[in-house]
């Protein structure tokens, strides 16, 4: 493959290029246009581009919607809107820091040298994948984008069928509450002892599991999956848990996790940790490289990822300033999150992991007898540091908010 001379080298010299079409790649576009008409932006993605959000992939399967039609605005419309270049279905191979260029693969398979003047890397997370025996093994599926959730809906075909979950963390369980109400039958195979046992207290994940069991999901927790087999007895897959139980399967999805998608920052000697690291102006170890979304590191986090909408529309308007020529230190709001179990509504402000401190529920059964629940995160000195609702207690939203101290 050789390198074509791309035409609009001289002009695009000092263009603004992003890296990737997900929701930071194209916040950032229209937070820069709102302040900058005029500098030519090259969006590059190895995806078609189409803007679509990404939490409706896992909501998608209870109101019957296909991977197309959760595309909100497609591709060439957002370009055309943001007066963006769209190069789609271009990978990024490398990037050259001193000399300011990207190589990419096009969709026709040449290979172009684009230059920058500004570069952000929004290239997202990537599913963990688990190595796990058995002949069906490499048939797991994860959804992280529109593509995966056409393949599983065109794999999975009409109900009733059997899905097994892996993992009971925020994603997993928003993939059994809404295959349930699509008709499916869920398992979930967790290895802690109930679901989100990292993000929510104790009672707060029970009461979602017990949610979930009422509306059919079987956990099995304590369990890991060792095995995924083509099956004639438990057709058509036999899921073989480490604990030595054996389910009947018609597909099986893992959701244990994301991480954060490093490879070309790390490859172009960009400082990685578990993401790309910025600073608090979103600026990574390279001169005029920034990055933002579920594939960079915040300093204004603490040096954690937040891989989440609410995180990424803060950063893309501080980006947006910082890339126009006012630089601006990114500070993060609370940012609590919706987890989509309409078995029972939840919302999480979690504090900072390192944060010392215990849970504190709200006189509980009170709480319950409204429906749901309140736990508030106490620390030593007795200020509020984060909070879980749940069920009907999810409208008080704003009042604990007003009180949780960052
Ligand atoms: C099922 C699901 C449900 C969710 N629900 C919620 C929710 O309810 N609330 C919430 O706050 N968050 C939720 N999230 C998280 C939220 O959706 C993400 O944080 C956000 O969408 C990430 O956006 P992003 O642009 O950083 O990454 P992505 O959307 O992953 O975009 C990455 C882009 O980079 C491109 N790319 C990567 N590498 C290259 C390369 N080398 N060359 C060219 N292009 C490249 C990809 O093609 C893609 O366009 C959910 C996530 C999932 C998976």
């Amino acid at each position: 493959m050789s390198a074509v001379a791309n035409p609009h080298a001289a002009h695009d010299a000092g263009a603004l290029v992003i890296i990737g079409a997900g929701l930071a790649g194209w916040t950032t576009a229209r937070e820069f246009r709102k302040l900058d008409t005029s500098t030519p932006i090259v969006l590059v993605t190895a995806d078609g581009g189409d803007f679509y959000a990404k939490p409706t992939l896992s909501n998608a399967c209870a109101q019957k919607r296909s991977a197309e039609q959760l595309v909100t605005t497609p591709a060439a419309k957002m370009a055309e809107t943001l007066n963006v270049t769209l190069r789609a279905h271009s990978q990024v191979r490398s990037i050259d820091t001193q000399a300011q260029t990207l190589t990419l693969s096009a969709s026709d398979g040449a290979t172009h040298t684009q230059p920058y003047g500004q570069l952000v890397l929004a290239t997202g997370a990537h599913p963990i994948r688990l190595p796990l025996q058995g002949d069906a093994s490499a048939d797991v599926q994860s959804i992280n984008q529109l593509t995966d959730l056409a393949h599983f809906q065109r794999t999975l075909g009409a109900a009733p069928k059997t899905v097994l979950i892996m993992g009971a963390g925020l994603i997993g369980c928003e993939f059994a509450n809404d295959l349930l109400l699509g008709g499916y039958r869920v398992h979930v195979v967790d290895p802690t002892e109930r679901p989100l046992a990292a993000l929510l207290p104790a009672a707060a994940g029970d009461q979602l599991g017990a949610a979930l069991h009422a509306l059919g999901v079987v956990w099995h927790f304590g369990a890991t999956v060792q095995a995924v087999k083509h099956s004639a007895a438990t057709a058509p897959l036999a899921v073989t848990l480490a604990t030595g139980e054996v389910v009947g399967a018609d597909l099986v999805l893992s959701a244990i996790g994301l991480r954060a998608d490093t490879a070309l920052a790390s490859a172009a000697g960009i400082a990685c940790e578990r993401g790309v690291v910025v600073d608090d102006q979103l600026q990574t170890s390279a001169p005029y490289v920034f990055a933002l979304g579920d594939c960079a590191q915040y300093a204004s986090a603490g040096a954690r990822t937040l891989p989440y909408v609410m995180p990424i529309m803060n950063a893309a308007r501080a980006l947006a300033a910082t890339l126009t020529g006012t630089p601006t230190a990114l500070v993060f709001p609370l940012m609590p999150v919706s987890i989509k179990t309409p078995a029972l509504p939840t919302v999480v402000a979690a504090p900072h992991p390192a944060q010392p401190g215990a849970w504190v529920a709200d006189a509980l059964e009170a709480a319950a007898a409204q429906g749901g629940g309140v736990w508030r995160f106490m620390d030593p000195a007795g200020q509020q540091r984060g909070f879980v609702l749940t069920g009907g207690q999810t409208t008080r939203r704003m009042e604990l908010a007003k009180a949780t101290v960052l």
